[in-house]
């Protein structure tokens, strides 16, 4: 297995010249990638300046964060949490928002790089007014590309943002592929850790409970991919993902459960080279990656040390014990509006579980029946607009809430 650089996609020499500090927004700063992106900024002081800084309803870490990164604006989406988030931050200069629409403004608000890092359908709206007023934008918010990933990547490419994957497999491939070179690649291959049930019968995951699914074995992560990762949900989402990012076929996509979670994502050319991206887990080293792009900067990391490790081992994934992932699969081939709608089901389903309110096995099961009923609707299609992506959200989380 060879490790390389893409030299058309990737990076440059990184030569350390003295440059003005880059201005970046971050959407989801008090979350897990939110948070990983701020330790990376405040590992070299002076390289960026925060403009935004955005959260869903915790005003008390935001109005910290938004102090200590001398943020420009903190804005929550709830309005709710407006009037701590104001009390908080009074007397600092930095302004103060609340709101899905004020998220939207934030994040539209001219920068040299966004981090979008919402999690859920909420970070669609956001991402696409980040393209406007942005040169690069590191998607962490899977949701967005498989709910409305043609809609998004047309708007990115009109708008001539560039858009770097922060999912460390997608991030891995964008890495390796030879985008001169796509019509010799025959295989792209995504890893998968397995998740915390990797090796647990059938049996028993009926029995699974939500502190057994939140204790994922390789990454840490928020609540809700934490437990796609768990139903293998996340590798499907991410399937689609790759789908949209990268020219290749449904039939010339994989994936590959990896334990060790070293190896993020493989591309194999038709001549037999097989090329992938190595590190440890830690979701420091593709978000460090793009807020240097095109540069690689020196990284505080630790290194993988590959004889510590000695074996890495590959299997096929099991699709009878985790049908979450045929299901994204099929969503996937059918297309059109199948992946907005299980993503919607799938982030209904993931939230009753969390509160307690279903079984584990039943969250494929509120997927299933909600695509069950897009057959009954005669299929819908691709949203060509965020108003057609939200009302099509919208149906399907009213389908998913009526199966739970
Ligand atoms: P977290 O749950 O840790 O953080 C989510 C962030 O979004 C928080 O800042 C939260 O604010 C904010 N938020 C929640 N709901 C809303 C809303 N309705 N409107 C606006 N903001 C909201 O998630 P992660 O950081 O784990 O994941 C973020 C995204 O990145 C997801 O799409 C995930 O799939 C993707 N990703 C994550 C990885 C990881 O390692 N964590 C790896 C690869 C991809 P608050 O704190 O106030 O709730």
């Amino acid at each position: 297995m060879a490790m390389t650089v893409n030299m058309q996609a990737g990076p440059g020499t990184g030569a350390s010249v003295m440059q003005a500090p880059r201005r970046l927004s971050i959407l989801g700063a008090t979350g897990s990638i939110g948070l990983n992106t701020l330790d990376l900024v405040a590992a070299e002081p002076g390289r960026f300046e925060i403009e935004a800084l955005t959260a869903g309803r915790n005003a008390r870490e935001l109005a910290d964060l938004a102090i200590r990164f001398s943020a420009r604006i903190a804005v929550v989406a709830d309005p709710a949490a407006y009037a701590e988030l104001r009390d908080r931050l009074a007397g600092t200069g930095i302004e103060v928002a609340a709101g899905p629409e004020a998220v939207a403004a934030a994040a539209a608000r001219p920068t040299d790089i966004v981090m979008s890092a919402i999690v859920g359908f909420a970070g669609l709206a956001p991402s696409l007014a980040a393209l406007a007023a942005t040169g690069t934008l590191a998607l962490a918010n899977k949701e967005t590309l498989v709910s409305a990933g043609p809609l998004f990547l047309s708007a990115a490419r009109q708008a001539g943002t560039r858009i770097l994957p922060v999912d460390s497999e997608h991030n891995a491939i964008f890495q390796v592929f030879e985008a001169g070179n796509a019509d010799t690649i025959s295989e792209v291959i995504i890893t998968a850790s397995g998740g915390p049930f990797l090796r647990t019968p059938k049996a028993d995951l009926a029995s699974v409970t939500r502190e057994m699914a939140l204790r994922h074995p390789k990454w840490s992560m928020g609540p809700k991919i934490t437990i796609d990762s768990a139903t293998l949900m996340n590798k499907g989402l991410e399937l689609i993902e790759a789908y949209r990012l990268y020219p290749v076929s449904v039939d010339r996509l994989s994936v590959l459960v990896h334990p060790q979670s070293v190896v993020h994502g493989l591309v194999r050319y038709k001549d037999g080279s097989l090329l992938a991206e190595l590190g440890v887990p830690d979701m420091r080293t593709p978000i460090g990656y793009c807020l240097a792009w095109p540069e690689r900067r020196p990284s505080a990391v630790k290194p993988l040390d590959l004889s510590a490790i000695g074996t890495l081992t590959f299997e096929p994934p099991d699709r009878d014990r985790f049908p979450c992932l045929p299901l994204a699969e099929a969503a996937m081939r059918r297309g059109e509006g199948a992946p907005c709608v299980l993503n919607a089901a799938n982030e209904v389903a993931v939230e009753a579980f969390l509160a307690g309110r279903i079984g584990f096995l039943d969250i494929a099961r509120v997927v299933e029946e909600t695509l069950g009923k897009l057959d009954g609707e005669g299929g819908l299609s691709e949203p060509a607009s965020l108003a057609e992506a939200t009302e099509l959200d919208g149906w399907a989380r009213k389908i998913a809430s009526a199966c739970l």
